[in-house]
């Protein structure tokens, strides 16, 4: 007896789990329920374009689980203490050290970043989370794992903190492929002289003697506050209990973050594995674009706005490389994106106007190849070219279209769902028109010449001419 009611084209979900490496199918442990839990921004800093490509992902991801028929938990942290400059436990906190260049408060800085990447989020079309924990505020409960670990004979305290002894867990070079050999001779991370191995990590760091800082706790070992990796571990049971469906986060945090979480939590928790599916996502090369955070020149969801660009273009221009590629930034990249998402949405504000019923003899089958391509480890460029070609294809009446994009757009939540024609805003752009353009366009293409001189003499009696050039179609007012 089930009571999951997949979308047509999600029964078969196939994720690529990294711990495992390779595409296995979606089976959650206590369905219709799955629990996400997302790394979220250390919030001592603007969270660039990059950081948000790791919001857009998963915020896709949970969409999809939930159009397969689940009820999803999506959980994200603040992380607010504990993340340290080095990932080698070395150098200060960085939310300490942005306080002491700033003047400001700790806590101040994570409020306002927090601000700034809660909105963003929704500027970016992401579905609010159902909970976002924050580290400073689940101190008593990562002591509490902490000292679990210590009475398992997992840790070792020196001056400088308390660390986990990976030597006590066999499997901890397994999650990510490590080779721990390699690590001891080469001497890479090594800074802190009392590690027994780079790859230990700290659980507790304590305040030196002398010193106060803004965010420090008690705790059995001493006056200090937690390692970042205790954070997620503890978190994530607390909120999503003690196997979870997904965990993901950038795949920068795979060797050291997650494997650090993995030895943990299997320890204290005594499961294997802690996760049904991990989730890695490639980064945006933002190459070129400088996103230095001290000079303040940071890629940034606003730096697209002051463009003149939607934020939602930056989720479409997501959508267009895999979330397992690298994806590189370019301007003219986003300014692309920004033209066919404004088409898209264009589109749909026609179809939308003509009313009408939908056929869905004709629209199940793009239905399908949507959401299969997504049910394919999240195949969103492949998802986008159904789109495009639904659009496009004469057979299907407005209202189809309308029917099939406000489908997809449970997935893609790129306001098509919303759209209206509005009039022409400041700029001369009009969603309205770049529809009934490219309508005209997919007109041609079909050979349907009437239809297209149909559309081309609509739009000439509302005075728009339409150019046709070598790089596309576009209009202009007569006049203008
Ligand atoms: P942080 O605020 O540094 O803790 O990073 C938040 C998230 O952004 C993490 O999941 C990182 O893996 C991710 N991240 C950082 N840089 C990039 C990038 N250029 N592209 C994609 N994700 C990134
Ligand atoms: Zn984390």
């Amino acid at each position: 007896m089930s009571t999951i009611r997949p979308t047509p084209g999600l029964e078969d979900l196939r994720l690529y789990d990294s711990r495992t490496r390779r595409v296995q199918p979606f089976v959650p442990l206590a369905p219709p329920r799955v629990g996400i839990y997302s790394c979220g921004p250390t919030v001592y800093a603007p969270q660039h374009l990059g950081n948000m490509r790791s919001q857009v992902i998963p915020d896709l991801l949970r969409r999809v689980i939930t159009a397969a028929g689940y009820e999803v938990t999506y959980v994200t942290n603040i992380t607010d203490v504990g993340h340290l400059v080095s990932d080698a436990d070395d150098g200060d906190d960085k939310l300490e050290r942005a306080a002491a260049a700033t003047g400001r408060s700790a806590a101040e800085i994570a409020e306002h970043f927090t601000e700034q990447w809660a909105t963003d989020r929704r500027r970016l079309g992401c579905q609010e989370p159902d909970i976002v924990p924050r580290a400073a505020s689940h101190i008593p409960e990562q002591i509490a794992m902490v000292e679990i670990l210590q009475a398992q004979g997992h840790t070792y305290v020196v001056d400088d903190g308390v660390y986990f002894d990976v030597s006590t867990f066999p499997r901890y070079a397994e999650f990510a492929g490590l080779d721990l050999d390699e690590m001891t001779t080469s001497g890479r991370i090594e800074h802190i002289e009392a590690k027994r191995h780079p790859a230990d990590f700290a659980l507790w760091k304590l305040t030196p003697p002398g010193v106060v800082r803004q965010q420090e706790w008690d705790s059995p070992w001493g006056r200090g506050f937690p390692g970042w990796h205790i954070e997620c571990s503890t978190m994530a049971t607390k909120y999503l209990g003690e196997r979870f469906d997904i965990h993901t986060g950038g795949v920068d945090h795979q060797r050291v973050h997650h494997t650090n979480e993995v030895a943990q939590s299997e320890c204290v928790l005594d499961v294997h594995p802690w996760v049904g599916t991990w989730m890695h996502n490639e980064f945006l090369d933002l190459g070129g674009a400088k996103i230095s955070k001290s000079k303040g020149d940071v890629l940034v969801v606003d730096t697209i706005v002051e463009r003149g660009l939607d934020p939602l273009a930056f989720r479409y221009f997501t959508f267009q490389a895999h979330y397992r590629q690298q994806q590189a930034f370019s301007w003219e990249a986003m300014e692309a994106a920004n033209t066919a998402l404004r088409r898209l949405v264009g589109h749909a504000a026609v179809a939308r106007a003509a009313g009408g019923m939908s056929n869905p003899a004709a629209v199940d089958p793009y239905r399908r190849r949507f959401w299969s391509a997504l049910a394919d480890d999240l195949k969103a460029p492949q998802a986008l070219a159904v789109v495009w070609e639904a659009v496009r294809d004469p057979g299907l009446s407005s209202a189809d279209t309308w029917a099939f994009l406000t489908d997809a757009d449970r997935a893609l939540g790129l306001g098509l769902a919303d759209a209206v024609a509005p009039n022409a805003d400041e700029r001369g752009s009009d969603p309205r028109i770049d529809g009934l353009v490219a309508q005209r366009q997919a007109a041609r293409a079909a050979k349907d010449f009437a239809t297209s001189d149909r559309l081309r003499d609509a739009l000439s009696a509302e005075g728009i001419e339409i150019l046709d050039t070598p790089t596309g179609t576009t209009w202009r007012r007569s006049g203008g």
